[in-house]
């Protein structure tokens, strides 16, 4: 339910507001950011709906009660018609940009993350990613190197000047990982851990959330409401393709996904056309197919040495590849009105 004030609704009136919904037992959330105040009652409404719209209505102040019938509330258009943008450091992921992230799958040589670094840098990319906590399939992969990792991934960030986003897959890391990184992943894996999504959702870093690859897009946005509703609205979603009965792709990229998300939520959407196709070979077309379907970014691996990579190398591209691919894209982009 939302509780949409009045234009010239005074500041005892909203918070008579607030009060109320409190002392009637739910939460309320303050839209940030928007002319008209508009109030989120969180809890469980629906069971006398009919009266608590009746009552809130005729509060002083109050314009209209609307019912928001998606089981996500913060995350939803109709609470937030507007488009969010989340800024990190100097970089914008939502509006008209389209924000490009860069890097290896993980971190692992100080020297090659920093040739890499500056390698997309030069192409057109403003963020770099590189996992220094990596949720492997088998136990006996390589892990990531942990804090040395995310030690290594700062210094390149203040060298090169890129923000950087890499993943966290437990609860217990988060503040480490919130030390050093700009943005933090929550990946595939991790799309439901809900006690990880409470953790950073109360926490002060932009979040990435992958799309699991047996989840809904409802159950995504689901996962972004857990966010919210610790505070957290800085939220990025990301389509990383999805298990189909198809195998000869890593994964399948669920192209849909993007303009169904568009509808329902007004948080960016990014595209990770790797892990989406599991082989560099591919990662082209779906790129350039989520830039045209209108994604607000893309998040790519990118690798100088693909063959000796620690994890998804044969998804990885070289630089020069990337470098290629961002001058298509860029031109993708204009081609639908977007910049990139
Ligand atoms: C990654 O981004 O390196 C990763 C592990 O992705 P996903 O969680 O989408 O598999
Ligand atoms: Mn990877």
């Amino acid at each position: 339910m939302i509780i949409i004030m009045d234009l010239d609704a005074t500041p005892d009136e909203i918070r008579e507001v607030e009060q109320e919904i409190e002392r009637v037992g739910f939460r309320p959330f303050m839209n940030p950011g928007v002319e008209r105040k508009v109030i989120a009652v969180l809890g469980e409404v629906d069971a006398h709906k009919a009266d608590l719209i009746e009552h809130f209505s005729n509060m002083p102040g109050v314009a209209r009660v609307d019912l928001i019938s998606d089981l996500w509330k913060l995350a939803s258009r109709s609470y937030h018609p507007e488009g969010s943008i989340v800024k990190v450091r100097d970089v914008i992921i939502g509006g008209n940009e389209i924000t490009v992230a860069a890097g290896p799958c993980s971190v692992e040589d100080e020297g090659h993350l920093l040739e890499i670094a500056e390698a997309i840098k030069q192409s057109g990319a403003k963020i770099l990613r590189g996992g220094a906590f990596k949720p492997r399939t088998s136990p006996y992969s390589f892990q990531g190197l942990g804090e040395k990792g995310l030690k290594m991934l700062a210094r390149v960030r203040d060298k090169v000047g890129l923000p950087i986003v890499t993943e966290v897959i437990d609860t217990h890391d988060v503040r480490l990982v919130t030390d050093y990184a700009d943005i933090l992943q929550i990946g595939a894996r991790n799309m439901q851990n809900f006690a990880l999504l409470k953790k950073v959702g109360s926490g002060v870093r932009p979040v990435l959330l992958k799309r699991g690859p047996a989840a809904k897009v409802k159950d995504l946005l689901m996962s972004a409401e857990y966010i919210m509703a610790e505070g957290n609205q800085n939220v990025i979603l990301c389509e990383r393709g999805i298990t189909t009965f198809e195998d000869s792709t890593r994964n399948t990229t669920d192209i849909n996904a993007l303009p169904v998300l568009k509808r329902w939520t007004h948080l960016p959407v990014m595209v990770d056309p790797s892990h989406a196709t599991g082989d560099w070979r591919m990662v082209g077309a779906v790129a350039r197919a989520a830039v045209a379907a209108g994604a607000d970014g893309l998040l790519i691996e990118v690798h100088n040495d693909p063959p000796h990579a620690k994890s998804d190398g044969p998804q990885s591209l070289k630089p020069e590849k990337f470098a290629a691919l961002m001058n298509q894209l860029r031109r993708i982009a204009e081609a639908v009105d977007r910049k990139l």
